[in-house]
């Protein structure tokens, strides 16, 4: 059985980084990735044939569990009638139409194959829609790797945005402005100061790409008035919110909605699903009918969306969220019992599917800047304790966390138990410096 480190270098020889998404590298918890070689339920299993609860399903889809026997049902029935026709299906059609009915912001809907490029296509109709080029997003929140969006705040509080990466072009970060989450003040004075040249204003209505960080009460009400005020669009990135935290998203949740919607991880089930859609007014704008330039060879692909079609009507039986939102509850109030326990600060945020916790943190945390100032080390060695014990958390402190409908009360316990007895070593053990 070759070492997990073997693996490792090996895929290091022929793939940057050894990974195809840097946050799997485990860089921010050092260490060597787990390689996996199957799923199912709540669980991963490793090559090693270690056994893993998983809380990042994913990074967010599974929220049925892995290998759920209803979604492969369907798949093995579309795997014999051909994986690719690039031309429609019904199957397209109708998953749109449930898209619709259950996201109440849209009248129509494109699908595509990730957020990334649902972030991208809505951020260009937005510009032809309104014919204004300037885009405000918020310091943590995460929309996909376009050009546009991997944008951080300026040097000033109203300057405009700087690269977040190289390669990605100064003048064109310059039509980005980054404000911090959860600030309506700055919003306010951002809208007074460009409102007349703004686009968009494009936000995660729950921020999972900074741990998890609800929006406060009011924030999303506000950037709904300011974006109706000044004649720009209001974008909801919901690729992660979307179908986590309610049956239609964010938007059903906190009643705030926006002109156009992105979606993407839940909505396929497993497969590359993203999508993005609003009003049929605005949506008329992209090809073939309209001058806005969008397209996709495998979009709609049938496979993707036989997987989707199928999560979005299961998740519509009754007491899915429900079932979500207990489990979350009771997950974040034992870790912070035991972080109590262990007298480690300790924060933690759960909403509906999703959690986050910050070591090193006192309550409650709204922007990214607190989020950047947790005890890194100490989140560290949680995560390899954690590892260790069966429990598989996301390796970064800035990811959320994720439940699945395969978790149960044994999980729970399990999980509990482990997140205990780590505490209660941390809170002996001098950390300063020490390596997993
Ligand atoms: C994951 C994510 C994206 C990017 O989606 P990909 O499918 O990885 O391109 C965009 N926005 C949010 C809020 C996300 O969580």
């Amino acid at each position: 059985m070759p070492e997990t480190r073997d693996l490792y270098e090996e895929a290091c020889a022929c793939i940057p980084g050894g990974v195809n998404s840097p946050v799997r590298a485990f860089r921010a918890v050092g260490g060597f990735p787990i390689f996996i070689r199957s799923a199912g339920g709540a669980y991963l299993h490793d090559h090693q044939g270690r056994s893993y609860i998983d809380y990042v399903g994913a990074w967010g889809p599974m929220i049925l569990g892995h290998a759920h026997p209803a979604v492969l049902e369907k798949l093995r029935g579309q795997l014999g009638r051909g994986l690719a026709y690039g031309a429609p299906t019904e199957l397209e059609t109708e998953f749109a139409r449930k898209l619709c009915e259950l996201v109440p912001s849209l009248e129509q809907v494109r699908l595509v194959n990730s957020g990334t490029e649902a972030a991208m296509s809505a951020v260009r109709l937005a510009r032809g829609y309104t014919g204004r080029d300037l885009i405000i997003k918020f310091d943590g929140c995460y929309h996909g790797h376009t050009d546009a969006l991997l944008v951080k705040a300026g040097s000033g509080a109203l300057s405009m945005g700087a690269p977040d990466s190289a390669g990605v072009p100064a003048a064109l970060a310059e039509l980005t402005l980054c404000l911090p989450y959860n600030d309506t003040h700055a919003v306010e004075q951002a809208c007074a100061a460009h409102g007349a040249r703004l686009a968009a204003i494009l936000v995660e209505p729950v921020a999972g790409n900074m741990g998890l960080v609800p929006p406060q009460p009011g924030f999303l009400e506000k950037l709904r008035g300011l974006c109706d005020a000044t004649g720009s669009l209001l974008i909801f990135d919901e690729v992660m919110s979307g179908f986590r935290v309610a049956l239609g998203g964010a938007q059903t949740r906190y009643n705030v909605t926006p002109d156009l919607c992105l979606l993407g991880k839940v909505i396929g089930g497993g497969l590359p699903v993203g999508a993005f859609g609003g009003r049929a007014e605005i949506m008329q704008l992209l090809a073939p009918d309209g001058p806005v330039y969008q397209a996709g060879t495998l979009s709609g692909n049938p496979l993707a969306v036989s997987a989707g079609l199928v999560t979005l009507e299961l998740l519509q039986q009754p007491g899915c969220y429900e079932t979500l939102e207990r489990y979350g509850a009771a997950l974040t109030q034992g870790l912070a019992e035991a972080a109590e326990e262990a007298a480690l600060p300790w924060a933690t945020a759960h909403v509906g599917g999703m959690f986050g916790y910050f070591p090193g943190l006192e309550g409650p945390v709204t922007h990214f800047k607190q989020v950047a100032a947790c005890d890194h080390d100490l989140f560290r060695c949680f995560f390899h304790g954690m590892l260790k014990r069966g429990v598989y958390l996301a390796p970064s402190p800035f990811e959320a966390g994720f439940i699945s409908l395969a978790h149960g009360d044994e999980e729970l316990q399990q999980s509990l138990e482990a997140a205990r007895t780590v505490l209660r070593e941390l809170s002996r053990a001098p950390r300063a410096g020490k390596t997993p």
